[in-house]
């Protein structure tokens, strides 16, 4: 049966301006690039927003525990795999015990992920692999549909880098494992170009020749500096009226008129609606609303080379190791790998000198490290994000759990969240990612 087609970027309903009568107030609480696309979607929609963060990408803040600062910078139109495959279960034991491997665990935090990781195996079983692919899939193809409007309307094109993105294999036998996965792409209509070895050497001289086949993502692209592109959703969301308040959010109460959001320094907050977008940190607060959501963190590093960014036209990742080599305008940042390990731990050292000396062994002339960043990716067990109305309180939307693919999603995921809130139909069916599905 030949493959499908599907257009690249699938058309989108116009968001209008909604009358006056039917305009809320919200609060979004998380400036991560989820949080940012959500308000301004809702700020198309004629909504008044205010965003709620103690470190939004204004100038004067870090930024850097968002997962949105230090991620791989590659919106990656391919990555409808989820984490969780069939057989995964005999692949972990081996990689647990390797020093090099791309997944590493706290131990002690066994106890405490083991619900998790249940529904993570159960997620992984044949039938529902090929489901959540279908999910990944038609988010996927809608990503651009919501990213596009953001980008141009917060001039931010100039940091698109369009030269996709180059998936390597070290041998045949790793390129032959990988053959359900791309079979199961090109049924969702991923792009994608096999090279040889010949072509990947034209395409990235500067890689050590330690692979057998190359797959390229042609329409994925990078963003050349993550917090750049925060920067500029932050600042068109400032110049359409909106608000930052600086403040951390401890919990959703209600009363007659509506939602009270209680922040840190003793703050009330009210608003009409609340969108909790806080990244891994979302389940305490959907705990104060009484849902209980199998959400966890997949920890993540980077080791940026400063002096390297020329080494690259573009990001190259070999899975078998699990991070990324992006070339950025700050150098080239290696980042990935998962540590299971929850938000309290510091970050482990080992951790990016195996990202370091893995990255020097790919590709020689990296020159000295830089900055070593640990982060904390918002993960569900089915590799599904939540977007969703909370089952306790209407009012209340959840825009959160986006893994490994978070950049990727952030921009339809914003105006999915304005289409709830609206009262619009989504323009997909949002029950495969329901806060209470587990
Ligand atoms: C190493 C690594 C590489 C990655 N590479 C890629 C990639 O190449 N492509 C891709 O698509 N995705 C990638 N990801 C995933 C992506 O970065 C995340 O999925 C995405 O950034 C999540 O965005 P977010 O807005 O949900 O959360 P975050 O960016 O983490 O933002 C959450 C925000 O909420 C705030 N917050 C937390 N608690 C509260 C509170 N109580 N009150 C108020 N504010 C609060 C925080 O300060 C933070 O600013 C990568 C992740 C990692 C770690």
């Amino acid at each position: 049966m030949p493959s499908p087609t599907y257009p690249i970027v699938p058309e989108l309903t116009a968001i209008k301006p909604l009358p006056q009568s039917e305009r809320v107030s919200v609060v979004v609480v998380g400036a991560g690039v989820v949080g940012l696309s959500s308000a301004l979607w809702l700020q198309r929609a004629g909504h008044a927003v205010t965003i709620l963060d103690p470190e939004p990408p204004l100038a004067g803040s870090g930024y850097l525990g968002a997962a949105s600062f230090g991620n791989a910078c590659t919106v990656a139109l391919g990555a409808c795999i989820p984490v969780g495959t069939p057989g995964i279960l005999s692949d972990v034991p081996g990689m647990l015990v390797k020093r090099a491997s791309p997944l590493s665990i706290f131990w002690g935090d066994l106890p405490r992920l083991l619900p998790w990781l249940v529904d993570f195996l159960r997620a992984s079983s044949q039938r529902e692999f090929h489901r959540i692919v279908g999910v990944l899939g038609q988010l996927i193809r809608l990503a651009e549909a919501g990213h596009n409007p953001l980008f141009e309307e917060a001039r931010a094109t100039h940091l698109k880098r369009s030269h996709g993105c180059l998936y390597l294999y070290r041998s045949e036998r790793s390129f032959a494992r990988a053959q359900r996965d791309i079979d199961l792409r090109r049924r969702e209509g991923v792009r994608m170009e096999m090279l040889d070895r010949k072509a990947v050497k034209e395409r990235e001289p500067n890689l050590a020749p330690l692979y057998s086949n190359g797959l390229l993502f042609s329409d994925a692209y990078r963003i050349d500096d993550a917090l750049l592109y925060a920067q500029a959703l932050a600042a068109l969301f400032q110049s359409k009226g909106g608000q930052f308040i600086r403040s951390i959010s401890r919990a959703i109460e209600s009363n007659d008129r509506g939602l009270i959001v209680q922040c840190q320094d003793g703050r009330p907050i009210e608003a009409d609606r609340v969108v909790v977008a806080a990244g891994a940190w979302s389940r305490q607060l959907a705990r104060t609303v009484g849902d209980r959501i199998r959400l966890d963190t997949e920890r993540g590093y980077h080791v940026l080379f400063p002096r390297a960014g020329h080494l690259l036209n573009a990001p190259v990742c070999y899975p078998e190791h699990g991070f990324y080599m992006t070339p950025l305008g700050e150098g080239i940042r290696s980042a990935g790998t998962v540590e299971l390990g929850g938000l309290g731990k510091p970050a482990r050292p080992e951790r990016t000198n195996v990202i370091e000396k893995v990255s020097r062994i790919l590709l020689p002339g990296l020159g000295e490290a830089g900055r070593k960043w640990l982060g904390f990716r918002p993960s569900m067990p089915d590799s599904l994000p939540v977007i969703s109305r909370s089952p306790t309180d209407p009012r209340i939307t959840y825009a959160f759990g986006h893994g490994h693919i978070g950049l990727t999603l952030a921009g339809i995921t914003g105006r999915l969240v304005c289409d709830l809130i609206s009262g619009h139909a989504p323009a997909i069916d949002l029950h495969p990612l329901r806060a209470n599905r587990f």
